[in-house]
């Protein structure tokens, strides 16, 4: 009897200390893509979960900080640091997710595809309807151009968010290579970061890999987030969160050891 209180309590003392514990040591990159799914949720709802990890000792940092930390094995070993991306380049990246930063002085990564930008009526149909698969607008070249000047980084991802699952060279170069191109010559800078389209591992083939780090000194998946990097060590790995999940989600990936 006394045994089965004792396991009993062990039990519930470690549930409880499982949801009071710090996330681990180290540095996360998290990427998003927007607000939220639905077009009608408050810029608050990021401001809260900030506050929220913030509450549980996570430090937030600068992108470019975190991309060269990991890169040069720089890990922390008491300190939570995390940065933040978004991928697509959604509309809303300006007009909700930058006011949020504004107010914590922090400065992301946005990874673009130029021909979503470029692309005719019909183009940016297909794109939201067939590609990423929801009805959010772009951002303009202005706006990108803002948070360009306002510290914030631009990357590539490629021209029309296609899979790189592919040993055609010449389909690679045109949509890696392409979109490093295009986004320079519009905003005058050189790019050096570049995120797979679809992030996950499944969907970029050794050539693309190839390709990618020939081209960028950068690049980033969004998956394996239990390591720092993948195809030996030459790509980092960011983890998937969206600026309207749950607390708990987010901490839980937090929570975990990266390698
Ligand atoms: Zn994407």
């Amino acid at each position: 009897m006394i045994l089965k209180y004792r396991s009993f309590f062990r039990k519930h003392l470690i549930n409880f200390l499982s949801t009071s514990a710090k996330p681990n040591a180290g540095i996360h990159i998290l990427n998003g893509h927007f607000l939220s799914l639905k077009n009608d949720t408050p810029p608050e709802i990021f401001h809260k979960l900030l506050e929220s990890l913030k509450g549980y000792g996570v430090k937030f940092i600068d992108f470019e900080e975190a991309a060269f930390k990991i890169k040069n094995r720089e890990f922390p070993q008491n300190d939570c640091l995390v940065a933040f991306t978004w991928d697509d380049g959604f509309e809303e990246c300006f007009s909700k997710i930058k006011p949020v930063l504004d107010y914590w002085d922090l400065k992301a990564g946005f990874f673009i595809n130029p021909n979503f930008i470029d692309g005719d009526q019909n183009y940016k149909e297909n794109f939201k309807k067939n590609v990423v698969l929801t009805d959010k607008n772009p951002m303009s070249w202005p706006m990108i151009q803002q948070l360009l000047e306002e510290g914030h980084t631009i990357g590539a991802h490629t021209l029309d968010h296609l899979s790189l699952k592919t040993d055609d060279l010449g389909f690679l170069k045109h949509q890696i290579e392409g979109s490093k191109k295009r986004i320079e010559e519009q905003l005058g800078v050189e790019v050096i970061h570049f995120a797979f389209p679809f992030g996950q591992l499944k969907y970029i083939s050794e050539v693309a890999v190839e390709v990618a780090c020939k081209t960028f000194p950068y690049v980033y998946s969004q998956d394996n987030y239990r390591h720092y990097f993948s195809f030996d060590g030459r790509i980092i790995n960011r983890r998937h969160f969206e600026c309207d999940w749950p607390l708990n989600h987010v901490l839980y990936f937090l929570k975990s050891k990266s390698l």
